[in-house]
């Protein structure tokens, strides 16, 4: 009996990690009417089976949606399972109404709040902006125009500020909507002749959120039609914020007058997150998740995972979920083997490599670095390896302290905490940091 519920509880967990990676690749109102009231009836590795009330069900899902559940599946637990599902009417449609006594804004993730924010130097001025356009929208900025590389927080930006005006003010007409969506529904609207309706919508919103403008299609109509629902919204004073993956200017698809419009505004970059930010994000993600990560994990994760938020996010998803299946407290060890497969391409840089690159550059002998020795010339280079390989290798910091006659952490800690002060006051060296952290990438 005991054996039934443990494997029953088990089975939950694991569902509610795949749970979570499919909330990140599934659009939010798309995941409140197909997933939030999903279950499986039988999950294991090699089958995974759900009850759902019709074939209309069945089918929409397998067809929109199977390719995203195997994905979440494999990503936050590693199988590769059969999945299959069993019609039963008596398993209820699933009711419309998500939460109690909540007023739901379907297209917006309930996450993507200014409070789940981490700021740090990469997203200051994006951050900065959004909150003012949140405080005085159609005021501050308008348009604001945040672009950057994938996964580094743009639509969670764009909804933070969504969500801030409806909490000041429920009745605000927002509209938030994919790039892609403004298209379908425009050329929707036009062949079942439907346009008026549509301009009512998006020409009288209060505020409207587009995301991944890049995505506006050249030469067609929809540009005429962006530009005129621009021009409505702006000139009455509504606030327009637009995300996209690059510079207005460098979107070569767009017409040149959007260009000059997109930019009358605020412009503004979200760069990759630093270390310090990254830790800050992890821990922020673990406690969201009610997940237990000690120090040296999440510094592991940190060095691990550089450039991308989202993928930060997966490898947390994959340490609770292998945790949760290998039922094992997440340590060093556990989080090595499950983001063995998730490494940054290539061979991971090696301590030695460090170590090469930083004795010709100082013109230290390596015997120097690991002896006992404390003079200057020998411990600042001593310290640029440890705060390397503290940042661009999966070591432990014993394990660095190791590397260098036998040091304890608190000193390998030291050394980095110490050099990247020096670096934040002295440029030369930043830039010695970084030319020796991208030839250190390079040869990989
Ligand atoms: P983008 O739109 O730039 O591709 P997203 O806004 O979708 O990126 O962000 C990817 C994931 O990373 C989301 O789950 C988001 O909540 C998270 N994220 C991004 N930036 C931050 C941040 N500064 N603090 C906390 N979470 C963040
Ligand atoms: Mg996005």
């Amino acid at each position: 009996m005991q054996d039934t519920s443990h494997a029953a509880d088990r089975a939950r967990d694991c569902w509610a990690h795949v749970l979570t990676e499919l909330r990140k690749n599934v659009r939010a109102d798309q995941y409140a009417t197909w997933f939030v009231h999903l279950r499986p009836i039988e999950m294991s590795k090699d089958t995974v089976r759900f009850s759902v009330p019709n074939t209309f069900y069945r089918d929409w899902l397998q067809r929109k949606y199977g390719d995203a559940i195997e994905s979440a599946i494999a990503s936050a637990l590693n199988w590769q399972p059969r999945i299959s599902f069993t019609v039963d009417a008596s398993a209820g449609q699933p009711p419309v109404e998500t939460r109690r006594g909540e007023v739901e804004t379907p297209m917006l993730n309930p996450h993507y709040t200014f409070e789940n924010f981490i700021v740090g130097q990469c997203n200051r001025l994006a951050h900065a902006a959004s909150l003012a356009v949140a405080q005085s929208p159609g005021a501050a900025y308008n348009p604001l125009f945040l672009h950057g590389g994938a996964g580094l927080g743009k639509t969670h930006l764009l909804q933070g500020i969504c969500h801030a005006l409806l909490a000041k003010k429920p009745d605000t007409r927002v509209l938030f909507l994919s790039c892609e969506d403004f298209m379908n529904q425009f050329i929707s609207a036009i062949q079942h002749g439907s346009l008026e309706a549509f301009r009512a919508e998006h020409r009288n919103a209060d505020i409207i959120a587009i995301d991944d403008v890049h995505f506006l299609a050249r030469g067609e109509s929809t540009q005429e039609e962006f530009f005129h629902t621009f021009n409505t919204l702006y000139n009455s004073q509504k606030q327009i914020v637009l995300t996209s993956d690059r510079a207005p200017e460098d979107i070569a698809t767009l017409e040149e007058r959007l260009i000059s419009r997109f930019k009358w505004g605020l412009v503004s970059r979200m760069d990759p997150p630093d270390f310090e930010t990254r830790v800050a994000i992890i821990q922020h993600k673990a406690r969201l998740r009610e997940v237990r990560l000690p120090e040296d994990v999440i510094h592991f994760v940190a060095a691990h995972v550089d450039s991308n938020i989202r993928e930060l996010e997966g490898a947390i998803t994959k340490i609770a979920g292998f945790a949760t299946l290998a039922e094992r407290t997440v340590d060093l060890l556990l989080a090595r083997e499950a983001l063995e497969d998730i490494g940054p391409a290539g061979a991971p840089i090696t301590i030695e490599e460090i170590q090469n690159l930083v004795t010709r550059r100082y013109n230290v002998k390596l015997s120097d670095l690991q002896s006992k020795k404390k003079s200057k010339s020998i411990a600042f280079p001593r310290q640029i390896c440890m705060c390397l390989a503290r940042h661009l290798t999966n070591h432990s910091l014993e394990e660095i302290g190791g590397y260098f006659g036998g040091r304890d952490h608190t000193t390998v800690m030291y050394a980095d905490e110490k050099i990247r002060q020096l670096a934040d006051k002295d440029s030369e060296l930043r830039l010695t940091l970084q030319e020796m952290e991208a030839d250190l990438k390079k040869k990989k």
